[in-house]
This record gives C-alpha cells, structure tokens and sequence, in this order.
C-alpha cells in the first residue's frame, strides 16, 4: 500500500485532529473548522447551525469545504494546511514534507482510526439549491423534457402545476454539484429535474433525468459530490405527511414507487390527492420516513419484481412491522402488520 492509500485509509477526521483543526461533534455528526484555505469557522450564517465549513465525506476518505469548496483526500487537507493548495501543485521538495509529515506520524494517526462512522450525508447547500431550484423552468416549457414525459403517457401539465419535475436551460442558475463531468447539467442531457425530500418534508436535493436521444450511462445522476440517500420523492399529499400536515382528502392509502417514471405515473393519476406516492432509489428509505406513516394507514408497496424491487419491499415492511400500519404488495399478496 502506497502511503497516499495509507492516508486515505487513516481517514480526515483523523488527519484533520492531528493537525490541530478542530472537529465538532453536532448530532452525532463530525465537522472541521476553520477551513484551512478560506479560514472559515461556520457552515453557514444560520444561527442554529453549529457545524464546522468542512463536512468529511462518509468513507472518511475526502472532504469538501461548504464554503470555498476546496475538497481533496487527507494529503490534500495537510497540503492546504501547510501550503493552501492541493497537494498536486506542490513542488517535489513540498511533497516530500507532506509525506514526512504522514511518515512521522503514523502511530499517532493510527489511534483516531475508524473513530467515526455516523457520517452525515453531504447533500448541495441549502441556499444554493433553492436558488436553482426557484431559476429552473416549467417543465412544459423544455421540449425534449415535455416529449419524455408524453412518451412514457404522463400528463406534463400534472408535474408542472404541482412542481413533480422542473427542466433547466442557460437561465437556471450555475453552481459546482450541477454539474456532469464538469459540464454544466443544462450543456449535457441531464435536463429533467425531481425534487428530493427529507423525512421533514424540507427540499434538500434535487436529481436530474437524462432526456436525450442517445443512451447515457446512466439514466439519472445526483448532484456531483452529493449523496442523496434519506431523501425521497414525494406527491403533494406525501410531502403533507412528511410535514405532519395530511391534506383533507387523504383516504389512508400510501403508494410507494421505485424510479421516477413509475412515480410520476401514480403522482400525476392522484388528481384528488385521495392517496399519498412517494418514490424511492437506492439509499432512499429509512426508519426516519417510517415514522412519519400515520396510524391506520395502508401502504402498497409498487416497486418493481426484481431483487431490487424486493429489497426496497423488505426493508419498508420491516420498518413499519412494529407499526399499526398495513403493508401491501402491489400484486395483491398482502401482509398484515
Ligand atoms: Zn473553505
């Protein structure tokens, strides 16, 4: 193992406490501050908000300022430390001193090690991302994005007037996790964008569709070094709930899709807001969402029949099997809980 792989393995957290930054434990979730090339001690002006500008990313193996965005691996943190740039411009003689650094203190690096695990997931800032949420356009407004949705028979006028998905273009305003391979979103064929909630209903990130012609990679991306797991799509009713608000026609029943096509079918079919769809992926679903199913409630769970489809089904079941709550394959098959 190169003493680059070593440093990754030691982890931030680690290197950032031995170089003397401070790292703040706010529900149970370590920051770093101040920032070692903006010098910044906040996360942001919030008053409410204790964390520290540096959120380690969950492996521990990187980590991104909220303010500057400087991020990198631990090499890199000593890097801007003692010199303020990436550890790939520094001079031969430099990363020398960086590596001595890391070579003289292994055994002291070694006892922070794996200290930390409950890492919370790095989502866009929330500033920014109501800010290129309000400058992204009516969905019906992009042809390719209105074609996509016409061609899988859902009504475009449905998502725009309750803002399932919006389109960017030029105007949507630019920031580094919207983009794809360093392009900006609008520049690629990620054009479609869905909203991600958190299990108290607030927006907290955003996924972007491909809509072009030629076959991406990936049909969906997340905001660039973002995560989106604890985040969920979620209908005007689903969202009530998550806000412990459930609108007037809300008859008990729950629909939970998997991707956003199958959302966007059942969301834009509950014209009543009678039921409630929510929409989950990978990483999605947890017992926070679980707890917000209001007693009583019948949930069908209408993921696909696959190993993944199934998975999303058990893990929903088992966290809602100590609950006064109903769980429902969609192909009728149902569990009493
Ligand atoms: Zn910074």
């Amino acid at each position: 193992m190169s003493w680059i792989d070593k440093a990754s393995e030691i982890g931030v957290i680690a290197v950032a406490e031995h170089l003397g930054l401070e790292v703040v434990q706010y529900s149970g979730h370590p920051s770093i501050k101040p920032c070692p090339s903006c010098g910044s001690e906040i996360r942001s002006k919030s008053s409410g908000d204790k964390r520290g500008p540096i959120g380690p990313r969950k492996d521990l193996k990187g980590f991104l300022c909220h303010r500057c965005k400087i991020s990198g691996s631990p090499v890199d943190l000593v890097a801007f430390k003692e010199y303020g740039v990436r550890f790939k411009s520094l001079s031969r003689e430099e990363k020398d001193n960086v590596q001595q650094w890391f070579e003289g203190n292994w055994g002291d690096l070694g006892r922070y090690e794996n200290n930390y695990k409950n890492l919370e997931p790095q989502y866009p800032d929330s500033q920014e991302l109501e800010t290129f949420w309000k400058t992204c356009i009516r969905i019906t407004e992009s042809k390719i994005c209105r074609a996509w949705i016409e061609q899988r028979w859902i009504d475009p006028e449905i998502v725009a007037l309750y803002n399932y998905g919006t389109a960017i273009d030029g105007s949507t305003a630019k920031f580094p996790w919207a983009t794809f391979k360093k392009k900006n979103w609008s520049d690629t064929g990620y054009q479609a964008i869905f909203p991600l909630y958190n299990p108290q209903g607030k927006l907290t990130s955003v996924r972007a569709r491909w809509v072009s012609y030629q076959k991406p990679l990936s049909k969906v991306i997340n905001p660039s070094g973002c995560e989106v797991q604890g985040t969920i799509l979620a209908d005007r009713q689903a969202l009530a709930i998550l806000q412990e608000k459930p609108l007037d026609d809300y008859d008990g029943y729950i629909v939970i899709t998997e991707g956003d096509p199958d959302y966007l079918s059942w969301a834009t079919r509950n014209k009543e807001n009678t039921f409630a769809t929510f929409g989950v992926f990978s990483g999605s679903w947890n017992n926070d969402f679980a707890s917000k199913i209001p007693e009583h409630s019948k949930v069908v769970v209408a993921t696909h029949y696959d190993n993944d489809g199934e998975k999303y089904f058990r893990q929903i079941f088992d966290s809602l099997k100590d609950r006064n709550v109903k769980v429902y394959r969609s192909n009728n098959k149902h569990l009493d809980v």
